[in-house]
This record gives structure tokens, C-alpha cells and sequence, in this order.
């Protein structure tokens, strides 16, 4: 499969190194409709990039970047157009290469196995102005690291918001998580700090081949949660292991690594979300499992013979010292349960939402528009800074998102008849 790359500048300030450079993201397009317009998500700040494009024929770039041979075995810099992209990027944000000193490749990450398109994999460059700049654009600011990690996991609702690429390529580091040993035959992404996908095939529906395992293991375990009214407490939580028998292998050496004290939450009982429980209930038949009753009772025994935890909506979890919220979100399924990640404010939607591409209701297991509509508004009201579904990458404008579905669903809706439209979309699914 073809890779596409993007060049991520790091530029330090000159008054102070402890500081980098980050710019407002540009929003997504307004829908002209009164009503989804007034849902807007707050400013979302993160290294000024670009997209890194080939050249035909290979050739040493003229800004000079140092440290590219440390890195040659997995990107040759000289295949692309580091210039032009280099040049693109200092300009939305002002400078010339002029005011930049010595350019250094600070590291290549490469993206998970998200779907349904190439991997976009991001190419970490770093720099320092060699004098300090009065004008600095309006969408432009200056941003510590402490700082940013404050509003990465000290979430106020509404806040502005830092995203993704400082933090694989600074803040990560910077953050005291957990040693996870995810098998070097999968890759993942952190993102919020603490939020680890990892995508692993599934037999999911096109255009998507994995479902996302979303893995939570914080560093500072704590004790004191159960006298606090959690219904399960751990130190580790794993979201739909729903990975095809190909990858249950992978599967049980996450699992294993993971802490005993392990709580598997279920978002819906669909083959591509659970086909894995039979892995969990062998390496760690102490895990605690939560599910809403909807969802158990379509569950196999093959699948999971232990109890359960029914849960319906409103209860709290503590993992690790940190607190999630479970969310009855019927619509998909009438079971289906969405997940908040309180202190990062990120919002595990299941298949409510997809990466790409549209809603499927599975009405031979309960799934109806009119929950999916509520339970569509009740995400919006929780103003997610992340939406993080099972299938495709994370999305960083969810009321946006979520709007989108209302269009399209209401759109739909009123130009098919009901039944029709169940019929295909119980087909996609
Ligand atoms: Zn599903």
C-alpha cells in the first residue's frame, strides 16, 4: 500500500527553548445550516505542517537537515521534496528559512494501521530561530510543554485543545506512561497521552479491515477506588477486543503484559467487537467484564463463559486513579455503550461513528434512528475533545463529526423510505 508522508516542524523559541511553535488548525467546513453550525468545537493547536510530497528523481535538499543518517534505514530524505514542503510550512507561519538555524530530523513516526486509505506517516523536523520574531501571526502562539500537557489531560470542556502531532513527536516522551509491550508486528498510537488504539484485523465490514483496541493502562495504580462507588475498578482497561483468530496470539501477549487486575469493557456484542473475549477469558479469567444486558445475551458462550457486569449507563469506572464514564448509546445497537475518558474528555463512540463514511443500524438487533439521533445529540452535549471510534482513526472536530451524521441521517431519511434505508445499511454492515 502506498504511504503518504507530512513534514512536521518543530521550532523552538529563541527566548525560550522550553517553548514551541504551534498554530490553529484549520476547522472543518461550515454545513450553512443554522442549527449544526452552532455546535463548534473549540480551537485545536498543533505543529505547523504540511504535506511531504516525492520528487521524480532523487536529490540532496538545499536547506540542509542533519541527523537524516540515524534514520535512513526506515526514510531516505533525499527521495523528497523537503525544500518545497520545508518552504510551505515556514510560510504559514511567517518566516523565511533565513531565520531559522540549524535544522535537525528529530524523528519518523509511522501511523498505525487505521484504514480504509494509506497510512499517513509524519516526518519530525526540527529547528531553532535564530532571532526573535515580533510579529508572530495571530494563529500562531508559543506553547510549553507543561502547558500543553495541561490541556491534554487536565481537560475543562471547551478549552482550546493541543492535537496530535506534538504529541507523537514531543509529548509522548514527556509523559510517565506505562511500559506497554504491544507486539512489534502491530503498531499503534497514543493519543491523548494515556489513550493507546491499536488497530488489529477484523472481520469488519468494507471499507475497514481492524477494529481499534483501546487499552488504558495508567502508571500510578491506586487502591482506594472501590469504597468510592465504581462499579469496577482495575488497573488496566481494555476496550472490544474484537481482533480476527489471525491476531488472537498478539492479543494474548497484550493481555499478558497488561496488569491482572484487568476490566474489558464491550461498546456491542457485532463479531468484529468481541471475537477476541475467548483469548481474555484464557490469560486472565480474573478480568472483570462490563457490558449492558443487550449485548450479553447476543454473546456466545464460546466467546465468554464467566460472569459479567450488566451496566446501563452513568457508572463510573476507575482505572488506575482515573476515573471513566459509561454511556448507554442506543441507535447502532439497542446495547450499544459509549465510553468518556473523564481527565482527557475523549469519547470512545463505538461504531456509533466511523472514521469515514456513514452510520449502519443493525435493526436485527434493536438498532433504530430515533436512538441513534438522541443518543447522537447526548455525545455532542458532552463537547468530546477527541472522538475515538473502532474503525479508522481518531477525529479531532467531534461536534463536526457528529453534526455530519445528523445531516446525512436526516437527508437520508427523508429521501428513502424507512424500511429501504435499514435494509441497506444492515447490508454495509
Ligand atoms: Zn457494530
Amino acid at each position: 500500500m502506498a504511504v503518504h508522508h507530512k513534514l512536521a516542524l518543530i521550532l523552538e523559541n529563541p527566548l525560550n527553548d522550553a517553548e514551541y511553535l504551534l498554530v490553529k488548525q484549520t476547522r472543518p467546513p461550515k454545513f450553512n445550516d443554522e442549527e449544526y453550525d452552532s455546535y463548534v468545537d473549540s480551537d485545536l493547536w498543533d505543529l505547523p505542517s504540511t504535506q511531504l510530497n516525492l520528487l521524480e528523481v532523487k536529490s540532496e535538499p538545499s536547506i540542509a537537515v542533519g541527523g537524516a543518517e540515524s534514520w535512513s534505514g526506515k526514510i531516505e530524505l533525499k527521495k523528497f521534496d523537503v525544500d518545497s514542503a520545508l518552504n510551505r510550512v515556514l510560510e504559514q507561519v511567517g518566516f523565511k528559512a533565513a531565520d531559522v538555524g540549524d535544522w535537525s530530523l528529530l524523528k519518523y513516526v509511522e501511523e498505525a494501521q487505521f484504514g480504509p486509505g494509506s497510512p499517513i506517516n509524519s516526518v519530525f523536523v526540527r529547528g531553532k530561530l535564530v532571532a526573535s520574531h515580533p510579529n508572530l501571526p495571530e494563529s500562531c502562539k508559543w506553547l510549553s510543554v507543561p502547558s500543553c500537557l495541561n490541556w491534554l489531560l487536565e481537560v475543562k470542556p471547551g478549552n482550546d485543545r493541543v492535537g496530535p502531532l506534538i504529541v507523537a513527536g514531543l509529548l509522548n516522551e514527556f509523559v510517565q506512561s506505562r511500559e506497554l509491550k504491544i507486539p512489534s508486528t502491530l503498531s499503534y498510537q497514543e493519543y491523548p497521552p494515556g489513550v493507546v488504539l491499536v488497530p488489529m484485523g477484523s472481520k469488519t465490514g468494507k471499507p475497514f479491515y481492524t477494529t481499534n483496541l483501546v487499552v488504558f493502562a495508567p502508571q500510578n495504580a491506586s487502591n482506594d477506588s472501590e469504597k468510592n462507588g465504581f462499579i469496577a475498578s482495575g488497573d488496566a482497561l481494555i476496550v472490544d477486543p474484537g481482533c480476527r483468530s489471525e491476531f488472537h496470539e498478539e492479543l494474548a501477549q497484550i493481555v499478558a503484559s497488561l496488569p491482572r487486575k484487568l476490566v474489558v469493557f464491550v461498546t456491542h456484542h457485532h463479531h468484529d467487537h468481541v471475537d477476541g473475549l475467548s483469548v481474555i477469558q484464557r490469560c486472565n479469567p480474573d478480568a472483570t467484564l462490563l457490558a449492558h444486558e443487550n449485548t450479553m445475551r447476543r454473546i456466545g458462550k464460546d466467546d465468554w463463559s464467566l460472569g459479567f457486569t450488566a451496566i446501563s449507563g452513568g457508572e463510573e469506572i476507575c482505572i488506575g486513579g482515573q476515573r471513566l464514564i459509561a454511556l448507554f448509546s442506543p441507535g447502532h445497537t439497542d446495547g450499544h455503550m459509549g465510553l468518556l475518558h473523564a481527565s482527557t474528555h475523549s469519547l470512545i463512540v463505538g461504531d456509533h461513528c466511523v472514521g469515514q463514511g456513514s452510520a449502519v443500524l443493525d435493526v436485527t438487533s434493536g438498532g433504530n434512528m430515533t436512538d441513534y439521533f438522541q443518543s447522537t445529540y447526548k455525545f455532542m452535549e458532552l463537547a468530546p475533545h477527541a472522538l475515538v471510534p473502532m474503525h479508522g482513526r481518531v477525529n479531532l472536530w467531534p461536534k463536526h463529526m457528529l453534526c455530519g451524521y445528523l445531516k446525512y441521517e436526516t437527508e437520508i431519511s427523508r429521501s428513502l423510505s424507512l424500511p429501504f434505508r435499514f435494509c441497506v445499511l444492515l447490508a454495509q454492515n
